[in-house]
């Protein structure tokens, strides 16, 4: 029991409160008698509502000495407030109130309210704030530092060991800005800390030069790197030093910043807005689900995640704030899955006759996963319940054949399917493939004297005439073809079937929540499929893609040739071209894609077109090159595309847009340079770009100055052809939401969970289930809070309608 230290704090606190906050009611001040009550306290505790109780009073009155007056009277409305209401009967299991209801006197202003009702933000500091996308005092409580400088692990620069992660406090003794050749400008800067001088290097931030005077102290932090035989550090996160804070603090957080906004500022600020509204916020979780899967409250994880009292803490408060993130994504596909089945689908007949007519017809033997993959497609196609099925197989291992048997056997029923491609080059790909497959089978199933459908097939693409376009709508909707294949034109456009039973969508990557949105909003509710060659570890995939079923397609058909995949270093450039060289005088064809250049779109393909020039006239001045890059128009890049494919370029110079699946048989090399900034999912879809066709294939990667981490994983990729694998591997090593922007993945942002936060990810999902199954609409009072936060949280998507 508490009850006695409780009474004690109060009156003190209240003592406090009446002799206006000077901080004099105790000797030694507020802030030591605090941390022994806090520690004697929790030692108390017998139950979680006292534990909390005892962190929310830390929290609200921590550091009590340096607040500002106002900041003083409130903590200590505050803290009494929260000891005054404490009910000691509180039996453990019991769920305890919410703490302090919805208006609490003090804050005057909610987190819906403007930054400016902050006293102390001007309306010029919330147009400086409003860069960092913060405009409400909630972002603020939820911008979130974008790490912590320990200042106990600090290390002189003589320490420094090549490839760590380590942050020093250097003096600044010369900056310059210089260009590139590719016109990237470049900082550098030496600086020194009395055990060495090191070389540190930005790329693309001019201005830092005027920042960066020499004579300033700061702190550098990032990974250390060697060039030419020195460490130094490349694009290292660095801010100016504060002497105050490395000697009142272990673990300081650092925000993100943006011109006119000062690190101690934005700190101060976030540090008394966490103080006033950490305790008052509505934990959305129950207490029971908590308790169940050993999560602290969101009060003491919001303010630990702001000011960690240690590492522990830390990772207690991301773990909280990660499961969080996971379960409302979790929360949100279950009920998308659940609401596209809520629509009655039609259940199709399978004819096992025809199947077996057609699979026996290939010029060869599908490979067990395949049939496995089209067992279980073919299962769900039989349901009442719409299909959801995502099928994913790594490039070459075969999904078109297993989605054609399924188109097949819609047609055999009498209805339509359509497929659907993400550019008019694939969308022609498939209509051949389809259409010969199918017209094969039917031959083959006439000599032996077998019925077997001829299905009408037409290619709907937005480079028809007008003219062609209407007629073929005109026949799509009268049901005079049986299978449409297309671009997501197919969709869009005024197209309307009259009976679409499959609709199957190839290489997207947020996988359809839109195409089925909008085939729901036209009235079907067809059996959907989805593939992908994106290989994503299974969890991942269960996570992000969980309002679909998965199968996969894990092994690859017989024979397939190996990709030679050799990884050179900058020296070996030379020789990787001359070995293009090669290639090309055997009439061979190749690709070569410029690095990664993270900054923006339109420096990436300025990059790449100087690349292009660089080797149109220096290295291959007699060949015919091609420049590719994600700036162009869509009907640009595919007449490029084409035109390679027709073999009117020897070399194709791309950005990374080349990666989704385009078939050139006759490309054999494919180059990658800054290999190492690319992941390892990537670099294994470039390679799949080469050895389409019946030549030997080649992948060049070059790399300059790898970290270890590169290294290591440009070893795996010359090792391991496994998509899946490699998947895992990038999984594992790459830091947060690397593996692929979430983004582009159609999720919410998220600010804390990482993609490789597996295990946290895990237990989301079970208690999403849970939840799920106890309560799929969260109508139960206890969820009402976090019925709100999916909302919310999905709102920005618009997928949740
Ligand atoms: P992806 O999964 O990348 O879409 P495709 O469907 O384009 O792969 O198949 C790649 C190639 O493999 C095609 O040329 C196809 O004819 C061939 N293929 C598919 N299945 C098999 C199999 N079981 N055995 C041999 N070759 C196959
Ligand atoms: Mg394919």
């Amino acid at each position: 029991m508490i009850t006695s230290a409780i009474q004690k704090l109060t009156k003190i606190l209240a003592e406090e409160q009446k002799q206006g906050c000077q901080d004099r009611v105790v000797i030694g001040g507020l802030d030591k008698l605090l941390r022994r009550w806090v520690e004697e306290t929790k030692q108390a505790a017998e139950n979680e509502a006292e534990h909390r109780l005892v962190d929310e009073i830390k929290t609200t009155l921590h550091d009590y000495a340096s607040k500002a007056d106002a900041e003083r009277r409130t903590a200590i409305e505050v803290a009494l407030k929260r000891l005054r209401e404490f009910s000691p009967v509180t039996k453990p299991g019991e769920p305890t109130p919410a703490p302090v209801p919805s208006q609490p006197k003090e804050p005057a202003f909610t987190l819906d309210s403007p930054v400016t009702s902050i006293r102390g933000v001007s309306t010029a500091y919330a147009r400086r704030l409003a860069r960092l996308g913060v405009r409400t005092v909630g972002d603020l409580v939820y911008l979130f530092p974008r790490r912590y400088d320990d200042f106990s692990a600090l290390k002189t620069i003589a320490q420094l060991r090549y490839g760590e992660e380590a942050t020093i406090i250097a003096t600044i003794w010369e900056v310059q800005n210089r260009e590139s050749r590719r016109g990237q400008v470049i900082t550098k800067a030496l600086v020194s800390d009395g055990t060495a001088t090191m070389q540190v290097t930005w790329f693309n931030q001019p201005y830092l030069a005027q920042r960066l005077q020499p004579g300033r102290q700061i702190v550098l932090s990032g990974k250390v790197e060697a060039y030419l035989g020195r460490l130094t550090m490349s694009s290292p996160a660095w801010e100016p030093l504060e002497r105050e804070l490395i000697h009142t603090a272990r673990l300081v957080p650092v925000y993100p910043l943006t011109e006119g906004i000062g690190a101690r500022w934005l700190r101060r600020l976030i540090k008394s807005l966490i103080d006033l509204w950490a305790p008052h916020l509505r934990d959305p979780l129950p207490e029971e689900l908590r308790r169940k899967y050993d999560l602290i409250s969101l009060p003491t994880a919001m303010s630990q995640i702001h000011f960690p009292d240690n590492r522990q803490m830390l990772e207690a408060a991301r773990r909280r704030l990660c499961f969080d993130e996971f379960l409302l994504i979790q929360l949100g596909v279950l009920r998308q899955r659940w609401e596209w089945q809520q629509w009655p689908g039609r259940p199709l007949t399978i004819d096992h006759d025809l199947i077996h007519a057609f699979v026996s017809s290939l010029p060869y033997v599908l490979t067990n996963a395949q049939q496995r993959a089209l067992e279980e497609i073919l299962a769900d196609l039989a349901k009442a319940k719409p299909m959801s099925r995502l099928l994913q197989g790594d490039v070459g291992s075969g999904k078109t054949v297993v989605a054609t048997a399924a188109l097949l056997n819609a047609v055999a029923n009498g209805a339509q399917a359509a497929i659907m491609a993400p550019t008019e080059i694939l969308a022609e790909q498939h209509y051949q493939t389809i259409s010969a497959l199918l017209e094969a089978a039917a031959d083959c199933a006439a000599r032996q004297g077998r019925t077997f459908p001829r299905p009408v097939i037409r290619l709907l693409i937005g480079s028809l005439s007008q003219g062609e376009k209407e007629t073929l709508h005109r026949n799509i909707a009268a049901g005079e073809v049986d299978i449409v294949i297309g671009t997501h034109a197919l969709i869009q456009e005024s197209v309307v079937f009259k009976d679409l039973a499959l609709a199957v969508i190839d290489e997207q990557h947020r996988f359809g929540v839109n195409q089925r949105a909008a085939l729901r909003s036209k009235g079907y509710s067809p059996h959907v499929l989805v593939m992908t060659a994106t290989p994503i570890p299974r969890t991942l995939a269960l996570t992000i893609y969980g309002d679909l079923d998965l199968s996969v397609i894990d092994e690859m058909p017989p024979g397939r040739q190996r990709i030679e995949t050799r990884w050179l270093s900058a020296l070996e450039r030379e020789r990787a071209y001359n070995f293009v060289r090669a290639q090309v005088e055997q009439g061979r064809q190749a690709f070569i894609i410029c690095p990664l250049v993270e900054e923006s779109e339109k420096i990436e393909a300025r990059a790449a077109t100087a690349e292009y020039e660089r080797l149109q006239s220096e290295i291959f001045p007699d060949l015919k090159l091609g420049l590719l890059h994600g700036r162009m128009k869509g009907e640009e890049k595919e007449a490029i595309m084409n035109a390679f494919r027709r073999g009117e370029y020897h070399i194709l110079v791309s950005t990374a847009v080349v990666e989704v699946g385009i078939d050139v048989p006759n490309a054999t090399v494919m180059l990658v340079e800054g290999a190492n900034r690319f992941g390892l999912a990537q670099l294994h879809q470039f390679r799949g770009r080469v050895g389409r066709g019946e030549y030997p294939s080649y992948c060049l990667l070059l790399a300059d100055t790898p970290s270890l981490e590169g290294e290591q994983r440009l070893r795996i990729i010359e090792e391991t052809d496994d998509g899946f694998k490699l998947a895992e591997e990038d999984l594992k090593m790459r830091g947060p939401g690397e593996f692929f922007g979430t983004r582009q993945a159609g999720l919410p942002d998220l600010k804390v969970a990482r993609l490789s936060d597996v295990h946290v990810l895990e237990t989301a999902r079970t208690a999403a289930k849970e939840i799920f199954e106890r309560d799929p609409t969260l109508s139960l009072p206890e969820y009402q809070a976090l019925a709100q936060q999916v909302a919310e949280f999905w709102q920005t998507k618009g997928d949740l309608s």
